[in-house]
């Protein structure tokens, strides 16, 4: 029987597991087959506080694991694939095993969204993408377009003209949501201009992306668009589907928590953005870890004194 399973491994996953395994927990962390969450698909992070000179995504996720380790976090890199929190014990399932435990915590994280038009799928890996860090550089001397207003799509078009000749950030609206350092630095960069009020339609292409199909949402002109590469930067989906009828889950999927810390079942805790629509921040998800692995050993104790009093 596992005392505390943690379910992901981004900065939420592995706060948690530094905190129960410094409280002698041994947490098993069920990390993922694509371990480390988002922020290893990122390059400079510089706000997370202890890193003035900002250190690179993964980086900081190897130090999170590396100091959860130090401790007696045992973390496997698979993916949980289903889970039954209906009674006592909860059980989590991976393609291999099912493991029994007495708490969980949730820590899925999000995933990028994509935009369903047509094209999209067909040329994913092969000019549309969701990671400039990760495709980026394939593009050399070519014209990117991103999509999206926020500061995803500021941080994406900045790295992007490391590689590409001309960068154009395409938004549906006239105004950013990003925020407004984020917004300044993409608007004052040589490389990077601005299509307002504008929507993608259609990638168009057979075997690589030769440009895009836009509307202009002002006057509903539909035109075609050169370009070589699409990264589309417009926000998350929480990483939800396992837990659906098993956690109260909000319409947008996020796990519905009165605290931001406990959820409809006892024992099982959540952290981190699968719960989180309005901050999102790798130091608000450390923060959530911490305090879903606080409140998990508490409930621990309760649970384990009350059996000590019974036997
Ligand atoms: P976001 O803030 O939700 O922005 C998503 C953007 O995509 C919005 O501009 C939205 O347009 C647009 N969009 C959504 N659906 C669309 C669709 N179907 N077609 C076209 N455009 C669409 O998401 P995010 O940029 O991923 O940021 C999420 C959170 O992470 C935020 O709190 C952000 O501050 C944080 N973050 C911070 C950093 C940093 O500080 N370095 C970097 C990345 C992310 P509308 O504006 O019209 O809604």
């Amino acid at each position: 029987m596992e005392r505390v399973v943690i379910i992901g491994s981004g900065p939420a996953g592995l706060t948690a597991a530094v905190y129960a395994a410094r409280a002698n927990l041994s947490p098993l962390v069920l990390a993922g087959g694509l371990y480390g969450g988002q922020l290893m698909l990122t390059t400079d992070v510089e706000n997370y506080p202890g890193f003035p000179e900002g250190i690179l995504g993964p980086d900081l996720m190897e130090r999170f694991r590396e100091q959860a380790e130090r401790f007696g976090a045992r973390i496997e890199n698979v993916d949980a694939t289903a889970v039954d929190f209906s009674k006592t014990p909860l059980l989590v399932r991976t393609a291999d095993a099912e493991y029994a435990a007495k708490t969980a915590i949730v820590a899925t994280g999000a995933s990028a969204r994509w935009l369903g038009i047509p094209g999209e799928a067909r040329l994913r890996g092969r000019g549309v993408s969701t990671c400039a860090t990760c495709d980026g550089a394939f593009f050399r001397e070519k014209h990117i377009v991103v999509v999206g207003g926020g500061d995803s799509a500021m941080e994406e078009a900045l790295f992007l003209t490391r590689f590409g000749r001309r960068v154009t950030v395409m938004h549906r609206r006239g105004a950013l949501r990003a925020s407004k350092i984020m917004a300044d630095r993409a608007r004052a960069h040589p490389k990077i201009d601005f299509m307002w009020h504008t929507t993608v339609e259609e990638v168009l292409g057979e075997t690589h992306v030769r440009g895009l199909r836009v509307r202009n949402l002002l006057d509903d002109n539909v035109f075609d668009f050169d370009a070589d590469a699409l990264f589309i930067a417009i926000g998350h989906t929480p990483n939800t589907a396992i837990f659906d009828g098993q956690l109260d889950l909000d319409p947008a999927g996020y796990i519905v928590s009165p605290d931001g810390v406990s959820t409809n079942v006892e024992g099982v805790f959540v952290a981190g953005d699968v719960n989180d629509v309005r901050y999102k921040q790798a130091i608000t998800a450390a923060a959530a870890g911490c305090r879903a692995a606080m409140d998990a050993e508490k409930h621990l104790e309760a649970m384990e004194f009350a059996v000590s009093m019974s036997s």
